[in-house]
């Protein structure tokens, strides 16, 4: 991780007015220290347990963003303490949300993740699928059956593709479910349209997301030594 780096990527963050998530997956407790020593405060993580290990032996201060693909099962363990879970992406998982914050006595963050993307791996909510799903939402509000989770926002990613016009389409999509987002759910914090990572952020931000998530342009490579 260069210094510099992170200062030119802050810098750009600033000017354009969007939140800088810094995705720690596969890095050292060290490694995110020493972002979190030059200001970093924002994190994203993707499998539990790393965020679980990495939680305990970090500082208290530190907002970790759940990014990866969550199950229900697991959600308990993060509960206590995850700043926002980014990939809601069943029902099934806000309702156990729900009950594990309820359990930890708070109210827990989520973004809606919403699948625009051409790759069939991706998790997310179909797209089309996205207005029952609002709907849902708030009849479930209206049986006080979701008092404990706030919808922040949406997250997605676009297709892995040098065709920019198709990114740009994508995230565009994104922007458009953001505002029925907002408009439909007036009473909850609506503020997050998280989309843009280290290959087309700068789409991203031009189309109108307010959090960029960035692993490789901020640490390097990553190493897969797990899934
Ligand atoms: C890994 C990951 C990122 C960061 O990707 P980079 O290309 O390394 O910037 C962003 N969002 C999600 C959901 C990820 O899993």
């Amino acid at each position: 991780m260069s210094t510099s780096t992170y200062h030119s990527l802050l810098e750009e963050t600033k000017q354009a007015q969007v939140q800088l998530l810094a995705v720690s997956k596969t890095k050292t407790p060290s490694q995110i220290l020493e972002l979190y020593e030059l200001g970093q405060r924002d994190f994203g993580e993707n499998y539990v347990q790393e965020l679980v290990d990495k939680q305990k032996q970090l500082p208290p201060d530190i907002r970790w963003h759940f990014i990866g693909h969550l199950q229900s099962n697991k959600v308990k363990l993060i509960a206590p303490f995850v700043f926002m879970i980014q990939a809601m992406d069943s029902i099934k998982l806000l309702l156990e949300t729900e009950k594990q914050a309820v359990r930890n006595g708070r109210t827990i963050p989520c973004l809606l993740q919403v699948h625009v993307a051409q790759e069939e791996s991706k998790f997310g909510f179909p797209a089309a699928q996205f207005p029952q799903l609002l709907n849902d939402i708030i009849d479930l509000r209206v049986k006080g059956r979701l008092d404990h989770v706030l919808i922040a926002g949406v997250m997605g990613m676009a297709s892995l593709t040098d065709d920019q016009e198709k990114i740009r389409r994508e995230f565009d999509q994104l922007k458009q479910l953001f505002d029925q987002t907002k408009a439909l759910l007036p009473g909850d914090p609506v503020q997050t349209l998280s989309m843009g990572m280290s290959s087309d952020y700068r789409l991203a931000i031009q189309a109108g997301s307010t959090m960029i998530r960035i692993g490789t342009a901020l640490f390097g490579e990553r190493n897969y030594t797990r899934g």
